[in-house]
């Protein structure tokens, strides 16, 4: 057992998962990499440094979820930071189809529900099952912090103004699936107002990564910011909020 503070991050082998993890190790963390491929997560774990490792976790898979649940408190016995960053943002979308298009082909009349069940699947659920195999580890840390990486896309807030740039994709798959994320770390938030545990959304921006064929506007350095400062934030940080690095508070 060791009393060094041990962060995990989802779907850190790439992307903005992997930048955050790059910069909560010179915190002092322990960084546990997470990464459904073992293999890519012990190369990503390279890159991030020395007090960083791999761990396999498939956010969909009760199995490997309680597996990792089981390694972190055989090994560490605590966890201090969960970054639930995981996240896909479709099943179906051809190559060189564009959002645009893919968002035509996903409105509430025609969209696939598996397509729907699918990025749930990851997007919600697999959050909510992460955080429920976790919440025993992170109670046990002095001053645990929940960050989720949520999007400004999910806003019912900012998708209720016609002004909104974003409006004409807001769609049942991605979209809704953040709304949903950001609904459940409003949830988490209540039920752990009177612990020291704060939960607040993250939104990145929108980053050049995988996730959008590299198409991004920001680096994954500046996608990678408020999910490390919410990460960090002290006794007197606040819990239940949605933001973004430069733009502040996000409506829900
Ligand atoms: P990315 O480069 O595609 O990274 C996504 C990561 O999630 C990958 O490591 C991927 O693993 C992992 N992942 C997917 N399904 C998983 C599962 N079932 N179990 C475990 N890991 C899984 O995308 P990103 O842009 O960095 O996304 C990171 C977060 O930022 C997501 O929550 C995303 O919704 C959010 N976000 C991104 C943007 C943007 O513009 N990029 C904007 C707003 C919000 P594999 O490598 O195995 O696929």
């Amino acid at each position: 057992m060791q009393d060094k503070p041990v962060a995990l991050v989802t779907g850190a082998n790439q992307g903005i998962g992997l930048q955050i993890a790059k910069d909560l190790a010179p915190h002092g963390f322990t960084v546990l990499v997470g990464s459904r491929s073992l293999e890519r997560g012990e190369a990503a774990a390279k890159e991030v440094g020395p007090d960083a490792r791999a761990l396999q976790l498939d956010v969909t898979d009760q199995a490997s979820i309680a597996a990792a649940a089981e390694l972190i408190r055989k090994e560490f016995g605590h966890l201090d930071v969960l970054v639930n960053n995981a996240a896909i943002s479709n099943t179906s979308k051809l190559p060189g189809m564009s959002i645009v298009e893919y968002a035509k082909l996903t409105r509430p009349s025609n969209v696939s529900l598996d397509e729907v069940r699918a990025v749930w699947e990851t997007n919600v659920f697999g959050v909510l099952a992460v955080y429920q195999a976790m919440l025993p580890l992170l109670r046990e840390a002095p001053t645990a912090r929940i960050v989720n990486v949520s999007s400004g896309v999910g806003s019912l807030t900012m998708n209720s103004d016609p002004a909104y740039a974003h409006r004409s994709v807001f769609g049942p798959v991605y979209p809704a699936s953040k709304t949903a994320l950001n609904a459940i770390t409003l949830a988490m938030a209540i039920e752990l107002e009177s612990t020291g545990i704060k939960v607040n959304a993250a939104s990145p921006g929108f980053t050049k990564t995988n996730l959008n064929n590299y198409a991004g506007t920001e680096t994954v350095e500046e996608g990678a910011r408020e999910a490390v400062r919410l990460a960090l934030l002290g006794p007197d940080g606040p819990t239940g909020t949605f933001s973004h690095a430069k733009l502040g508070p996000l409506p829900w």
